[in-house]
């Protein structure tokens, strides 16, 4: 028998209406902040993750699905949004729209040849969004305060926000170097990831998950006491605009993001519900100015967060709240014989066409069965049709809810199924 991939899931059908609900929550929210969506192929050249998202990131060493196509081409299955949206950003010239920053969000399938565990998955579908074109505390703030409405109007309560800044460019290097200076001398104490880190990125030491216990992670120099005046200034509006608007958060001075474009203000929102697991994380983002120019794109910066809807199903679990299950069908028609399941083939067709929603049984199974599968259907209302209905051209409409019963017409059943 041949399985789904490792890592993957399917939602079946009674249960994507939850991943309906969330969309379209998702969509909403996204609108009201004046977000919108942009589409960008399942995969780009390799070129763009490994110079965007950079290579000492996991991402890039170990977790992409790489191929070569038949033009000898190497491609990728898109693992994460920021570079593809930077990528069109920077293609179809969106510096030059009148409205900056332009303010996206994506949702689509990330590919990530991930380990598998609770809540990673190889294929994950996140959500996303992306202000570019705009330098300013503000932005950070309405991003940070769009992501906390998302998950505050699902009613989840067991959230922590946790924020930080990496500083500008010239912070980041004076930070590297003490890294630098504290880890090399003791490096061989660390996992293989870790010692090539310290030539590549050293901060990324501070976000490995073997070492994180080790004695000289937790001595580390902390980036705060690096930023230079600037950079403390616009965390420090950060900060403040966050507690006019009333949104809590805590500062975590060891929060790196595990991408190597962020600068200034970087975020996670953990859950801290019981049952959650071993896994925390709900969302993670940051501001990224230079990303743009290391694609060779204007002189702009970024701002944008992405969470994954299976991380969001798991702490709406993890909290006990439940969404709620969509409407059944209007009408289920029930039939007596083989006269009266044609009939109900015709009807079917006319209220479907009329945009009700309606269904019957194709197995020609008894009355009660057919009942039971109006039941589980969900319908709305049930008629039984047979031979004297046919005849009179009067059916019995009973509504599953109350249980009442009214003589109707056949014609009217439109009028009368109509909301
Ligand atoms: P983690 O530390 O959990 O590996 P990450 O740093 O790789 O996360 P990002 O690349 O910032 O995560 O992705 C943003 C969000 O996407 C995460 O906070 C998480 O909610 C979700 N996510 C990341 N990887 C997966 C995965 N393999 N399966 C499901 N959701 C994921
Ligand atoms: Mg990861």
């Amino acid at each position: 028998m041949i399985q789904i991939p490792r890592g993957t899931q399917d939602i079946l059908p009674q249960d994507s209406y939850k991943w309906q609900i969330i969309e379209e929550r998702l969509k909403n929210i996204a609108a009201n902040y004046n977000y919108h969506e942009l589409r960008t192929p399942v995969f780009e050249a390799t070129e763009l993750f490994v110079r965007g998202v950079g290579g000492s990131t996991d991402i890039v060493n170990k977790e992409m699905y790489t191929f070569e196509d038949k033009g000898g081409r190497s491609l990728t299955l898109r693992p994460e949004g920021t570079a593809p949206v930077v990528r069109s950003y920077i293609e179809n010239k969106m510096q030059h729209d009148v409205n900056q920053p332009v303010k996206v969000f994506y949702k689509e399938p990330m590919f990530r040849y991930e380990r598998k565990q609770k809540g990673r998955y190889r294929q994950f579908v996140q959500f996303g969004i992306e202000a570019i074109g705009v330098e300013d505390p503000m932005i950070d703030v309405e991003v940070l305060s769009m992501l906390m409405h998302i998950y505050q109007s699902f009613g989840l309560k067991n959230l922590k926000l946790y924020i930080n800044s990496i500083g500008d460019h010239e912070s980041r290097r004076e930070y590297n170097d003490a890294l630098v200076r504290h880890f090399k001398p003791r490096i061989d104490e660390f996992c293989s990831d870790c010692q090539s880190r310290i030539d590549t990125n050293p901060m990324r030491i501070l976000d490995c998950k073997k070492d994180r216990d080790h004695e000289l992670i937790k001595t580390a120099p902390v980036i705060h006491d690096f930023l230079n005046d600037e950079s403390k200034a616009y965390f420090r509006t950060v900060k403040e605009k966050l507690t006019d608007i009333g949104l809590d958060y805590e500062v975590d001075y060891n929060l790196v993001r595990g991408l190597d474009y962020y600068t200034h203000t970087a975020f996670e929102l953990m859950s801290d519900a019981e049952g959650f697991g071993a896994i925390t994380t709900l969302c993670g983002g940051g501001r990224y100015n230079g990303l743009l120019e290391l694609l060779d794109g204007p002189h702009e910066t970024g701002i944008g967060f992405a969470l994954s809807i299976e991380r969001l199903l798991m702490a709406l679990d993890a909290e006990g709240i439940e969404l709620e299950q969509p409407e059944g069908i209007k009408l289920y028609i029930c039939t007596m014989d083989d006269n009266s399941f044609d009939k109900a083939g015709t009807l079917l067709h006319q209220l479907r066409t009329e945009g009700i929603s309606a269904d019957m049984d194709y197995k020609r199974r008894k009355l009660k069965a057919q009942m039971k599968d109006a039941d589980r259907k969900r319908a709305e209302h049930v008629i039984v049709l047979g031979e004297d209905e046919i005849n009179s051209g009067e059916v019995e409409l009973k509504n599953m809810q109350d249980g009442e019963s009214s003589t109707i017409n056949i014609d009217e059943l439109k009028n009368y199924l109509e909301d």
